[in-house]
């Protein structure tokens, strides 16, 4: 018999479980705390819970917490940290510590089939999607677990493609009985899917940032496949209507490419684009691979966009660029992996 893997499991599921072995939610709740609060990897040491259901969850389950293989510390202290699934489904996963905000950057998949140019994990490939508990078990697993603050979905990965599991996994990871960490502090990032965007939308009150790249269309398709699908303006378009609940956040990710994507016209197509919505621009330096000519805008560039999409009503930030000479940066992750 398979043995079902807890992490990854909703309280209910826990609950669905145990219940016809004569326990109730409360054993539930208890071992839901045992994995998410606690991250207890062994059943025997889980704590409130009779020695009988000790007994039974060890014929039924396994805790599903699993260690990261190997680790690449960066010159800034962000953490790069390697894992792989028991059917050896490869995927990275980084710590970024920035004083009282830390930050860990989950991957929802091993490698990726949106084939984005600029992306070195398009490029490794993809060998398939996560489950919930794969997500949930990064955040779990890593030596500063208990000291993450904030989750961005934003590593290995197209999270709309595995959609089923990141709203799971958001769930857990928000929830009382789970990790209990702030919708606020959750992000989740896309090429844009449009109909899966729509359902994360209606299904989580986690945040949401969109990868732009150019605010024109033509340009985009050359470097985003899916804007061929699904055209990105019909996206902001979405974004912009959709009833907002208080604190909840829609952004844009514009990583900025010297003379590429970042000239007078590309900041006046962002200003068109975003005029009138509450959709925040964070603007991130690139970092190009091997062999790339292309290089990130100068920080005065990038502070010029700034400035002007401020002045004009809109939102804007420039992101610290983290963890680059690991590998560990935007769109550089699986660098590491065997290709
Ligand atoms: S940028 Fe994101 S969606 Fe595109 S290939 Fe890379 S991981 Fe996939």
């Amino acid at each position: 018999m398979v043995k079902k893997s807890l992490c990854g499991l909703t309280a209910d599921e826990i609950f669905d479980l145990i219940g016809p072995l004569n326990f109730t939610s409360s054993h539930a709740v208890s071992i839901s705390n045992s994995i998410y609060k606690k991250r207890i990897s062994n059943i025997s040491e889980m704590v409130k819970i009779p020695y009988r259901l000790k007994e039974e969850l060890f014929n039924i389950a396994a805790t599903g917490i699993y260690l990261p293989l190997a680790s690449e510390v960066s010159a800034d202290k962000s953490v790069k940290y390697l894992f792989r699934t028991d059917n050896g489904k490869q995927f990275e996963t980084v710590y970024i510590p920035d004083n009282k905000r830390n930050t860990i950057c989950v991957s929802t998949q091993s490698g990726c089939r949106m084939g984005c140019s600029f992306c070195i994990t398009g490029r490794y490939g993809f060998r398939g999607n996560l489950t919930a508990g794969d997500i949930v078990n990064q955040v779990l697993a890593i030596p500063q677990a208990d000291k993450v603050t904030h989750v961005v979905f934003m590593g290995m990965g197209e999270p709309m493609d595995n959609l089923e599991n990141v709203l799971k996994a958001c769930s857990i990871i928000t929830a009382e009985w789970g990790l209990a960490i702030s919708s606020r502090n959750v992000t989740v990032s896309t090429v844009g899917l449009k109909p899966h965007v729509e359902q994360f939308l209606q299904r989580s009150d986690c945040n949401l940032t969109l990868s732009l790249y150019s605010p024109f269309s033509t340009e985009r398709r050359e470097i985003i496949p899916v804007e061929n699908k699904y055209p990105v303006q019909d996206i902001i378009e979405m974004m912009k209507n959709f009833p907002l609940k208080k604190k909840r956040r829609l952004s844009l990710a514009y990583i900025m490419i010297k003379n590429l994507n970042d000239t007078d016209s590309h900041l006046e197509g962002l200003k068109s684009i975003l005029k009138g919505s509450k959709i925040r621009v964070n603007l991130l330096s690139y970092h190009p691979g091997n062999n790339d000519k292309n290089c990130s805008s100068p920080a005065e560039r990038m502070q010029f966009f700034k400035h002007n999409l401020i002045i004009s009503g809109i939102s804007a930030s420039i992101r610290k660029s983290r963890g680059a000479d690991i590998s560990a940066a935007c769109g550089l992750l699986a660098a590491g992996l065997k290709q």
